[in-house]
């Protein structure tokens, strides 16, 4: 769309001057597509001054009566002759029905009219959230968990309408029955919907007494959480329409559980596998030993192989935790050489016998082992 000659309204939709009707709503169509703020993020000022332009030469262009007046004397002849050359409320109605389809353009504009009087469209209930923690074993083997939340429910005895059984509704008052009230926000005319009957247009006469209108009622209620094997902190369960109700008849939200998993004693996560760190003394590192290592289910024998080095990692395949998309991960023993604090007299004449039949030398060791150049294989 060429924006530069703002006073020429065809120059504007870049349609000719001899355009049909169909011709300039599909020009205008484009342009307003292409100039919405809501499209052009990065750009919103020079979008919205597009947009406006658009709409204030369909504004005229699509008019039967403007248009020839227009025509014949500009802008400044509509002015003249009592007519409004800019933006009018119904624009953005009729900007609505071209484009609502298109695009979240009902939303934009605060709901449009196809929504008003008694046909309001029902809403969405809003979603909640339950923080639940578990245990590292709970997590581990999955568990059936009993929550207890408080949330609103539709009320049984007016079946969420507010009103007392029996008595009817009567128009709103603020709103006329509309359903929803305009206001002007930069150079919109935003509607949007009445508060006072949340868009139905419609308002009770006689309160329930069970809910004094409310249509909800907040209950206190024990859900089952089933919580698979596995899961990790930051994992989040959906429950499905156990959330708040709709509005007039829409579906209910749904509820969240956010969980948190408590750390183990011993065990390290990552992912599905676990690690742990296990001490040795140094001569079942020289020597090599068969130990018993802790797993989440029971003791497992480990073969700690001659010549072990601190630092030294073991896997046990699918030792770890189970992965909730299958199969299970797998458990990295670390192995610490532990040098005695405190030696005996005894111990102390040993170690200095052996010290001399020992030389290491002392230079600095190269360090490029990661975690997975020291991981041993262990099957089992
Ligand atoms: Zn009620
Ligand atoms: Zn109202």
């Amino acid at each position: 769309m060429a924006a530069a000659n703002s006073s020429d309204f065809y120059a504007v939709l870049g349609v000719e001057r001899d355009a049909s009707a169909e011709q300039i709503k599909s020009a205008y169509r484009k342009a307003a597509l292409q100039w919405h703020p809501d499209r052009n993020p990065n750009n919103k000022d020079e979008a919205e001054h597009n947009f406006r332009l658009a709409a204030e030469a369909y504004a005229v262009l699509s008019d039967p009566q403007k248009r020839p007046i227009y025509d014949r004397y500009g802008a400044a002849g509509l002015g003249s002759r009592g007519f409004d050359s800019g933006i009018n409320a119904t624009i953005f109605e009729e900007f609505q029905d071209i484009l609502g389809d298109l695009f979240g353009i009902d939303d934009a504009m605060g709901g449009g009219r196809r929504r008003t009087g008694r046909g309001a469209r029902g809403q969405r209930g809003a979603d909640l959230r339950y923080d639940l923690t578990l245990t590292f074993e709970e997590a581990a083997t999955g568990v059936s968990s009993k929550i207890t939340l408080a949330r609103n429910e539709l009320c049984e005895t007016c079946k969420g309408t507010g009103s007392k059984p029996g008595t009817g509704t009567t128009t709103c008052k603020t709103c006329a029955g509309r359903g929803q009230m305009a206001y002007s926000q930069g150079f919109f005319s935003i509607t949007r919907t009445c508060p006072a009957c949340q868009g139905a247009g419609q308002v009770i006469k006689d309160a329930c007494l069970e809910c004094r209108g409310q249509g909800r009622i907040e209950r206190e209620r024990t859900l089952e959480v089933g919580v698979p094997a596995g899961v990790d902190s930051g994992t989040r369960l959906r429950m499905q329409g156990q959330g708040e109700p709709g509005i007039n008849g829409g579906p209910a939200g749904d509820l969240y559980i956010f969980l948190e998993v408590k750390e183990h004693a011993f065990f390290e996560r990552r992912g599905s596998d676990l690690i742990c760190e296990i001490p040795i003394s140094f001569a079942q590192a020289a020597l090599g030993a068969k130990i018993k290592v802790a797993t989440l289910k029971g003791d497992e024998d480990l073969e700690i192989p001659e010549g072990t080095q601190s630092g030294q990692i073991f896997r046990k395949k699918a030792k770890g935790l189970p992965n909730p998309h299958g199969g299970r991960g797998d458990m990295y023993i670390s192995i610490r050489v532990v040098v005695p604090a405190k030696v005996s007299r005894e111990q102390r004449r040993m170690l200095e016998q052996l010290g001399q039949t020992m030389r290491v030398e002392n230079k600095p060791a190269e360090r490029n082992s990661t975690f997975f150049d020291k991981v041993k294989d262990i099957f089992g």
